[in-house]
């Protein structure tokens, strides 16, 4: 029932997003894959996206965490792939450092990517969402969107934001056939989690081993790292019909980890 959609994904073009962008190219669904700079291997995901599932994929390099960006962004996605039926704000950065110290513009940048972001792409597509009187937004939180860690203020201040907003946008459009979610992933070994580790080994005064096992899978009860694909099958699931009656809330899937 998805096939023939369309859908962006921000953030798509490495980790998370790129695996929710496969799956979603393998349903058959039209995509705007995004990432904050063209680059050689972005032109590669898109080329071997469309050849091997046979969707329209575009490639639309933009800074999420610029309003003007966004703008243009959205704009040019619906001239590319038409009207959007499903948003996955997926975009984020992170920055590891104790309070004190925190540099204020990493604080403003991951605020505006990890929330702001997302509150300007669901604006901007919610109202052809209503005219089709069907869609779905998808935020990608984290387990930190419910529970917090040492030394990640402005991620883990985000990631609790986007709960609300999701929640927020869920009930602005619960009749209209469009629903909000979140999905809320423990560890996934990405490169975004792979360039904190050595930060997190200078903030805590422990080794890179130390930190994968004593800090990053300490959390999560399975001792396993979730995977990618684990994530976009769960965003799948919250656009199907399946899903038509969950609407703001979220999905964690962080083997356990908040069951603590
Ligand atoms: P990643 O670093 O592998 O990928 C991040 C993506 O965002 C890339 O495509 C990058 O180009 C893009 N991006 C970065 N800055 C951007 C900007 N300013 N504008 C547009 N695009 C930009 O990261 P990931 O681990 O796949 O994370 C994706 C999402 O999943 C993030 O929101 C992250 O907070 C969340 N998440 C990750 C984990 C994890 O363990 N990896 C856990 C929970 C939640």
């Amino acid at each position: 029932m998805l096939k023939g959609k369309s859908a962006i994904v921000t953030g798509s073009t490495s980790g998370i997003g790129l695996g929710i962008a496969e799956a979603f190219a393998r349903e058959g669904i039209n995509l705007v894959l995004n990432g904050s700079r063209n680059t050689p291997e972005a032109e590669e995901i898109r080329n071997r996206l469309a050849s091997t599932y046979g969707v329209k994929v575009v490639f639309l390099p933009a800074d999420m965490g610029k309003v003007a960006a966004v703008e243009e962004f959205v704009r040019k996605s619906v001239e590319a792939i038409g009207p959007i039926d499903i948003l996955v704000n997926n975009a984020g950065m992170q920055h590891v450092c104790p309070i004190e110290d925190f540099p204020v513009e990493k604080w403003d940048q991951i605020i505006a990517l990890n929330l702001s972001a997302a509150f300007h792409t669901t604006r901007l597509v919610i109202p052809g969402m209503k005219q089709k009187g069907w869609g779905r937004v998808v935020n990608v939180a984290s387990a930190h969107a419910l529970v917090a860690s040492p030394f990640k203020s402005a991620y883990v201040a985000a990631k609790h934001g986007i709960l609300g907003l999701t929640k927020t946008v869920a009930l602005e459009v619960a009749e209209q056939g469009i629903t909000c979610n979140a999905v809320c992933p423990g560890y996934v070994l990405t490169p975004l989690v792979e360039k904190q580790i050595p930060d997190t080994a200078k903030a805590r005064g422990i080794t890179i081993e130390e930190v994968k096992r004593d800090v990053l899978l300490k959390a999560q009860p399975t001792k396993q790292f979730v995977t990618v694909e684990q994530v976009a099958g769960t965003t799948v699931f919250l656009c199907s019909d399946a899903a038509a009656s969950i609407t703001g809330t979220h999905i964690a899937i962080e083997g356990g980890w908040v069951a603590q």
